[in-house]
């Protein structure tokens, strides 16, 4: 039964006008839909949900003599005593949704309960009854919502363009096909399906239509203690290797709602610690909490959510993420303290914390080795400029600008190291390890090379080359292979393209969540070219209108995803690989700052065998 809101339980609902887009909009209408039971939603929107917007469901339908009582401010069939309010589950409880969009756009309504032989066609202009008739229809309701704004001007101009509108819409529906995995969900935009889901209740299968890059996901489950009650998290996490340079694969449900919480993140942060190196996992998380340990007096259009207890919050999601580390495989980590204390990394940073003992030589006897060569790296610091350019492999060595000059014309700019310590050419190979590892001497010095970190400079600095250059030729293909990526790449606003193209891609639209390649750019493998691909569209595809300066950054990333692989080369190769890494500006480090080279001096050697 609905009915309007006592005052005084209306007045303790937080105020908050929902109707700020076509989003704001396709959320209340689906979430009513889902409060009605319904088993099936199908969302259409044209030019964004700016001039049309429809959303249709099987749910229970409005009571004929009802429907108009929905659309007064206040009317809910959700609640009616504060007491309600403490315990409400249902997505919308405000009672003010419909009028709030009705007040804004021209609404037409079409209803039907199953008790009912016909249903109702309402319309309203402005939130003004302007037709209404007993009519012929499913069970279920639709409303449609049309000219979204059109009364007041001034809000329309706020929205961003359609693509950007469609986009919030996609991830909006992704996000609720996800966690309603029981429910069937279809969207349509400018007539064509973009998003559809069977309903199943498979989660994890639901998850994989949708999002087709998020790979080899993991369950998690856990408990989440608070000392009054036991709550519950589950859900399904990337290993520590696969990750995003945004937060676009953190989904985070509590209690049916799609929040975001800084809690939860840095539960998620603290439950993969160090083993992340850098990115973001995919966590698709939902807890299931006492209505009563979180504030539900949230605005009705953020995310944010307050936990009471954020502790048993952070602690238990980060349980649940760390016990499946054991089983993942850890991504290859940055140098540590313990572990390679002769790199540059290591030494600059205990320098930082720990400053040199007085007279070191008196505790020589004592130490490890690796702190013994730490420490005569340090010694030496200030003497020796090529060990610290070596040694300085720090993220900030890479600041990358985007010129703004001419903001048609944007470039990447690199920056020069301050040393060019020596010829590559007097680097003589001596030998390959591990597969990984070219040991190389000259002038009286070890130089250990890792050919990852070499292979993902090189390829860095090329793929900006051509970024900057614009003039490369793509090298075409004999077989075109096809990309499928998720609704919401491939229905925004798309200026990854563009960039791809820069960097010599032959893309194309090739209908239905896919892109076609035909070329890819000069001198690169097939497979190295379709693993950046991969990485640089899942990447930047999402980004609407945040460019700019991280664009360097997908690039760094995608560099990172194609050298993957553990390649055997040659002797020939790894000549080949110094001698690319020879004309590299900065062949130092590699662009997310573990070091190309390791330098250890006849003397370290020396000293370490204690000579
Ligand atoms: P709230 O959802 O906060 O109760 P709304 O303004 O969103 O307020 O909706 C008002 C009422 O209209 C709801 O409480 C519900 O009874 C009814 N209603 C709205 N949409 C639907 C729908 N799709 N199916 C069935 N009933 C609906
Ligand atoms: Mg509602």
């Amino acid at each position: 039964m609905i009915r309007v809101l006592e005052p005084y339980i209306a007045d303790k609902i937080a105020a908050g006008e929902v109707t700020e887009r076509p989003l704001s909009v396709v959320k209340e209408l689906v979430e009513n839909s889902i409060d009605a039971g319904a088993s099936e939603i199908i969302v259409e929107i044209r030019h964004g949900g700016k001039t049309y917007l429809r959303v249709t469901d099987n749910g229970s339908g409005i009571p004929a003599d009802e429907v108009e009582t929905a659309f007064l401010r206040h009317a809910t069939g959700k609640i009616s005593t504060l007491a309600d309010l403490g315990r409400i589950e249902s997505l919308g409880f405000r009672g003010e949704a419909l009028a709030s969009i009705a007040a804004v756009s021209r609404v037409t309504v079409y209803t039907r309960t199953e008790e009912e032989p016909l249903g109702v066609k309402l319309l309203l202009h402005g939130g003004t009854k302007v037709g209404g008739e007993t009519a012929g229809v499913n069970k279920g309701t639709t409303m449609v919502v049309e000219d979204l704004f059109y009364n007041t001007p001034a809000r329309r101009k706020f929205l961003k363009s359609d693509a950007a509108e469609a986009s919030a819409v996609i991830e909006l529906l992704q996000h609720l096909a996800v966690y309603y995995a029981n429910i069937a969900f279809r969207l349509i935009n400018n007539g064509q399906t973009v998003l559809s889901t069977t309903g199943n209740g498979n989660v994890l299968m639901t998850i994989k239509t949708l999002y087709p890059s998020f790979h080899d996901l993991l369950k998690i489950e856990g408990p989440i203690e608070d000392g009054t009650h036991t709550s519950k998290v589950r859900g399904y996490v990337s290993g520590p290797g696969e990750t995003l340079s945004t937060r676009r694969g953190q989904l985070f449900f509590v209690n049916g709602r799609i929040v975001s919480s800084k809690i939860i993140e840095k539960g998620i942060k603290k439950g993969y610690g160090d083993r992340v190196f850098s990115g973001h996992p995919i966590a698709i998380l939902f807890l299931n909490v006492p209505p009563e340990s979180i504030d539900v007096n949230i605005h009705p259009t953020k995310r944010e959510i307050k936990f009471l207890d954020e502790k048993a919050i952070e602690s238990g999601v980060a349980a649940a993420v760390g016990s499946i580390l054991p089983l993942t495989e850890a991504i290859p980590k940055a140098p540590t303290a313990q572990e390679t204390p002769w790199t540059g990394e290591q030494v600059a940073l205990s320098l930082e914390e720990e400053p040199l003992p007085a007279d070191p030589v008196v505790q020589e006897e004592e130490l490890p080795i690796r702190e013994y060569l730490a420490r005569i790296e340090r010694r030496h610091e200030g003497v020796d400029k090529v060990s610290q350019d070596i040694n300085r492999a720090s993220d900030e060595n890479d600041i990358i600008n985007i010129s703004s000059q001419d903001p048609a014309r944007k470039t990447v700019l690199l920056p020069e190291p301050e040393h060019r310590p020596f010829d590559f050419s007097h680097l003589i190979i001596r030998g390959y390890v591990f597969r990984t590892y070219i040991i190389t001497e000259s002038e009286g010095t070890l130089y250990i090379i890792d050919q990852h970190a070499a292979h993902e400079r090189i390829l860095y600095e090329k793929m900006i080359h051509r970024y900057n250059e614009r003039t490369h030729v793509p090298q075409p293909l004999l077989v075109p292979f096809e990309i499928e990526v998720s609704s919401d790449i491939y229905h925004g606003e798309r200026s990854f393209l563009e960039d791809l193209r820069a960097f010599g891609y032959d893309i194309e639209d090739f209908g239905v969540n896919t892109f076609r390649i035909r070329g890819i750019p000069e001198d690169m493998e097939p497979g190295e070219a379709e693993r950046f691909l991969r990485s640089f569209l899942n990447e930047a595809g999402s980004e609407d209108s945040v460019r700019g300066p991280v664009l360097a950054k997908w690039i760094m990333r995608s560099c990172k995803a194609a050298v993957k692989g553990n390649d055997d080369l040659s002797e020939e190769e790894q000549r080949a690989l110094l001698k690319e890494l020879s004309s590299c500006r900065n062949p130092f480090s590699c662009p997310h700052g573990r070091p190309v080279f390791i330098r250890i001096s006849r003397g370290e050697v020396e000293r370490a065998f204690k000579r």
